[in-house]
């Protein structure tokens, strides 16, 4: 009789792609009769928030529905990876793994600590960013702390062209039944619901309607929040959807031009992110520059929750904090202005913003929140200097000039002129001009440090 044939294992986490997806690719092509696909609740020290694990479960359904056409079906396993992977492997009688490398360094040590624990080998292909976060060096060998160099670097790298997607898979084992498939219950659907298309099939269409409709003009309109004039890729990006390298290669197809140029700049912004990530795994923790472990910041959960719930009588900055809410993103420019205003206005820790958008963003992102939000306090790499205290009223003024976007998240306020739409409410948490002169006080103390 001949022996039943031995699965291979292919271990999913952010990557719920058929079209380059490396770990899923190889393994089918190795020849395998049987191929298992599974995800793992994992038990990372730091869990998804609310908003990215409703993306997660959305583009899990999206994944296991386009592979039914091809005679396969995800396996989600509930509870401790290392556990999960190798009961698996036991019970099938599984030849190998495969997973796509993390490049963030949580995923990646539970990565080596599967295959510590495994008795077949686990192969982890590159797959999640354009390089891998510790291939990118300055001369000397050591890890680059500026933005410019570092992408100077990382683009004269040649970037893999994506695999295509398979057309066939082999089909799991026959009666597996472990671990069983659980119906996922969205959560909070309502607004994010109606914004966003997670998945595959919705990750391609924006990037097309992006490259025909919006790269030409990117990189002025890219500012103004109230066009819809950059991607939205980054929830897509952050659940795997689509991988970097595809929407890489369909921008550069598009020949030159700075519009080009610096759409492929916000996604090196990204690489940075976990070029950093990579050498500082605390980054969402600890101050990249000590000098700000002597700073100290104010406790104030009033100011906290005004900036939360998009109160603080500051219209561009409430109307962020709303479109927040109610979608699962911002805009990259009113990010900066309201994470200005919590760090330099309000005088609260960086930390605290970073866990409320980690919890409400649907792009929450390990690498380029905890960046983004060191960059606009200045305790970063590479960050925007002390001084630098965006003007709220002015920011609006020059960015929503028509008062289209406060007026849409912010309903009470549309009935105001336009003259003075963008001057905080009479119910303002703060003034603006003493704010201002107490952060440059508060901040002159770790000057140069
Ligand atoms: P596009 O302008 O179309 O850019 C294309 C892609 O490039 C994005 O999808 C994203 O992957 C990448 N990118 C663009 N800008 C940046 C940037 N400044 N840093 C890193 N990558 C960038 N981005 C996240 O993906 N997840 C986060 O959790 C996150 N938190 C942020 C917090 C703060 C306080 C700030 C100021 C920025 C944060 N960003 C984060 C970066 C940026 O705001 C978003 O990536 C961008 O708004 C996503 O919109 P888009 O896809 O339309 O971008």
């Amino acid at each position: 009789m001949t022996p039943p044939p031995t699965p291979l294992l292919v271990w999913l986490d952010n990557d719920f792609r058929l079209a380059d997806n490396p770990a899923l690719i190889k393994a089918a092509r190795h020849g395998a009769t049987r191929l298992i696909l599974c995800v793992t609740d994992t038990n990372l020290p730091r869990p998804r928030g609310a908003a990215s694990r409703w993306w997660r479960d959305q583009s899990l359904l999206a994944f296991d529905e386009s592979l039914q056409p091809l005679g396969q079906r995800l396996y989600v396993h509930s509870g401790d990876a290392v556990e999960g992977i190798v009961r698996l492997c036991r019970d099938q009688g599984v030849a190998a793994v495969f997973c796509n490398a993390a490049p963030d360094p949580a995923r990646a040590a539970q990565q080596r600590l599967v295959q510590a624990s495994l008795a077949v080998p686990l192969h982890t292909v590159e797959g999640n960013v354009l390089h891998a976060p510790d291939a990118v060096f300055k001369g000397d060998g050591t890890p680059f702390q500026v933005f410019t160099p570092f992408s100077k670097a990382a683009d004269a790298l040649a970037v893999s062209s994506p695999l295509p997607p398979p057309s066939a898979l082999p089909p799991p084992p026959e009666n597996l039944a472990f671990p069983d498939w659980e119906a996922f219950q969205p959560h909070w659907a309502g607004g994010m619901a109606q914004a966003w298309t997670p998945g595959e099939k919705g990750a391609q269409q924006r990037l097309e309607d992006f490259l025909n409709r919006h790269l030409t003009g990117y990189a002025v309109q890219r500012d103004y929040p109230h066009e819809a004039a950059t991607s939205r890729l980054s929830p897509y990006l952050a659940s795997g959807d689509i991988s970097a390298r595809t929407i890489y290669h369909a921008a550069n197809a598009l020949g030159s031009g700075k519009d080009r140029e610096r759409f492929i700049a916000e996604l090196y912004w990204r690489e940075f992110s976990y070029h950093l990530l990579w050498h500082f795994p605390d980054l969402h923790r600890r101050n990249w520059r000590a000098s700000f472990d002597r700073f100290v910041w104010q406790e104030d959960s009033q100011a906290l929750q005004a900036w939360q719930r998009g109160k603080t009588g500051y219209p561009i900055v409430d109307a962020g904090m709303r479109e927040l809410w109610h979608t699962g993103w911002m805009h990259n420019r009113v990010r900066m202005i309201t994470a200005s205003f919590l760090v330099k206005h309000l005088l609260l820790p960086w930390q605290a913003g970073e866990a409320w958008l980690w919890d409400t963003l649907v792009d929450a992102d390990a690498a380029s929140n905890p960046a983004s939000w060191q960059w606009v306090a200045g305790s970063g790499a590479d960050a925007a200097p002390y001084f630098r205290i965006f003007n709220p009223i002015l920011q609006g003024q020059k960015f929503d000039p028509q008062g289209g976007y406060i007026r849409r998240w912010c309903p009470e306020l549309a009935g105001i002129p336009l003259a003075t739409l963008h001057l905080p409410t009479p119910a303002a948490i703060v003034d603006h001009t003493a704010a201002r002169a107490r952060a440059l006080a508060a901040f002159e103390g770790i000057k140069g440090l």
